[in-house]
């Protein structure tokens, strides 16, 4: 339902369920309407309220899709994330959310309990496109978008999935077809967000040549400043034979809004 300005409500989720995925990843199952999982995905703009703020006011939609604030303090901040699934029939989406211990949202997660509710302003695709050889570049918060990225493949797809973790104890299982190798690389203690692990291994591969090749990366910002130079430039990749932007910046908030 609309107003007589043409704004209408966002769509707001109810958590049904929280689990433990690994030590520093905990997924939150949401419930909604099918068609509302439907549109809320796979990439979200999430809304989520403060904490301490057990009643957020919800910014509103404009007809073209733009996010209207309410005026003063809404107890609201807006952050990008994946629904690793989404079950319309059963009412269902999954958010797995890393635990970094910083920031409005992972503060919401590490507290989320059945009946919070969470917001979603807006959905986008993950921008990743079919090719016969793909490489795929991730650390724990790409990993919902690599699992369906890879989830999707054709059986016959070829290529690389490169993925930064913490350790052993943070990795999840990552279906993929036979001819893409999934090769988990550790940060073993380094501080998430100031190694070079991701970039040093793209920088490694050998580029399969031809043109059905897609490359996807999501990361740390400054990791995918240097892989994306390296694909555009050694890889000789296209711009639209490649997808790859920061999915969060090192000391930096994700802020649209606070
Ligand atoms: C398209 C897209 C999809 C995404 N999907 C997911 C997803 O499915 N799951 C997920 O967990 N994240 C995902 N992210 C990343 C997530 O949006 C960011 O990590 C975001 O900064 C988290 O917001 P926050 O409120 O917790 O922290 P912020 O307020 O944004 O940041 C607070 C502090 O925490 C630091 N920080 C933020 N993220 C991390 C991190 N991962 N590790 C270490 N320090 C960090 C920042 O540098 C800052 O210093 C996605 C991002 C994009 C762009």
């Amino acid at each position: 339902m609309s107003t007589p300005e043409g704004l209408r409500p966002v769509d707001v989720l109810t958590v049904v369920a929280v689990t433990t995925v690994t030590p520093a990843v905990r997924r939150v199952t949401l419930t909604a309407p099918a068609d509302v999982v439907a549109a809320a995905g796979p990439t979200l703009s999430l809304l989520v309220p403060r904490v301490a703020d057990r009643s957020p006011v919800w910014p509103q939609v404009a007809r073209d899709g733009r996010i209207v604030w309410p005026q003063g303090s809404h107890g609201v901040s807006m952050r990008r994330y994946t629904a690793k699934r989404q079950d319309p029939p059963a009412g269902e989406l999954d958010v797995d959310f890393v635990l970094h211990g910083d920031g409005p949202a992972a503060t919401w997660a590490t507290a989320a309990r059945p009946g919070d509710l969470l917001g979603v302003a807006s959905a986008a695709s993950l921008g990743e496109a079919t090719a016969g050889w793909v490489l795929l570049v991730g650390d724990e918060t790409a990993l919902p978008a690599i699992g369906r990225i890879l989830g999707a493949a054709a059986p016959t797809t070829r290529g690389v999935a490169l993925v930064e973790v913490a350790g052993p104890e943070e990795q999840q299982p990552l279906p993929a077809p036979a001819g893409v190798e999934v090769r988990w690389l550790h940060r073993a203690g380094a501080v998430p967000g100031t190694g070079t692990l991701l970039a040093d291994a793209v920088a490694a591969l050998q580029p399969p040549g031809g043109d059905d090749v897609f490359a996807w990366v999501g990361a740390e910002s400054a990791a995918v400043r240097e892989i994306r130079a390296d694909l555009r430039g050694r890889w000789g990749l296209r711009r639209t034979q490649h997808h790859a932007i920061g999915y969060w910046r090192r000391g930096r908030a994700a802020s649209v809004a606070d």
